[in-house]
């Protein structure tokens, strides 16, 4: 499914991020940039060592990427060019103020879209961001990812941002999100 916002094509579609030959790919990383499992182990493994690499030159200058923020390395042996790590937020409920969950999840893509254009890269594409072992609702999740690309992408163009979604469920809830968001 495909949708043009302002001059921005967004996309959805059921695949692994790591073949994806956009300009750039998002990872769903931990504080620790160390890698973990899901799409994190995922990039690890098709990025090859060099990104673990890069992420270690970033800990050892900022100590890590805390939550909701993003780091920028090297696609390693991908085809996209560069590696996009965000942190977003672990589900605890959405009922502690404190937490922010939602909050946390939207500054994750925002700051990912943000580091994009920094690096004036055109072409980028994003997991479903906390809903694995972080546990975040998907449907919720949908709304709030798309709720911030929408925003962005009216004011800044790509040429196409992309969703890549694990499983065939969780691609039908970002297409209704879409119809709700738009
Ligand atoms: P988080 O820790 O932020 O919850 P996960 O990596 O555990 O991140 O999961 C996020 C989502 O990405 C889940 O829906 C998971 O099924 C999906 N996923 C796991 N591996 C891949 C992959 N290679 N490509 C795309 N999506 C993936």
């Amino acid at each position: 499914m495909e949708k043009v916002i302002g001059k921005t094509k967004l996309s959805f579609i059921q695949g692994d991020i790591t073949l994806q030959e956009t300009e750039a790919i998002v990872n769903a990383a931990n504080t620790s940039l160390l890698g973990g499992g899901g799409v994190d182990g995922a990039i690890h493994r098709a990025g090859g060592p060099k990104i673990l690499e890069e992420c270690k030159e970033i800990r050892a200058k900022q100590g890590g990427c805390p939550t909701g923020e993003a780091v920028i390395t090297t696609g390693g042996n991908m085809a996209a060019e560069y590696v996009i790590h965000t942190v977003g937020p672990v589900w605890s409920g959405g009922s502690h103020k404190s937490r922010n969950e939602s909050q946390l999840l939207r500054n994750a893509y925002y700051n990912s879209l943000n580091l994009a254009k920094k690096n004036g890269i055109k072409s980028i594409s994003f997991p479903s961001i906390s809903t694995g072992v972080y546990r975040f609702p998907i449907e919720k999740a949908a709304r709030i990812a798309l709720t911030t690309v929408k925003e962005f992408i009216e004011e800044y163009h790509f040429v196409e941002v992309r969703f890549v979604l694990f499983s065939e469920k969780d691609l039908r809830v970002y297409e209704e999100a879409l119809r709700e968001v738009t």
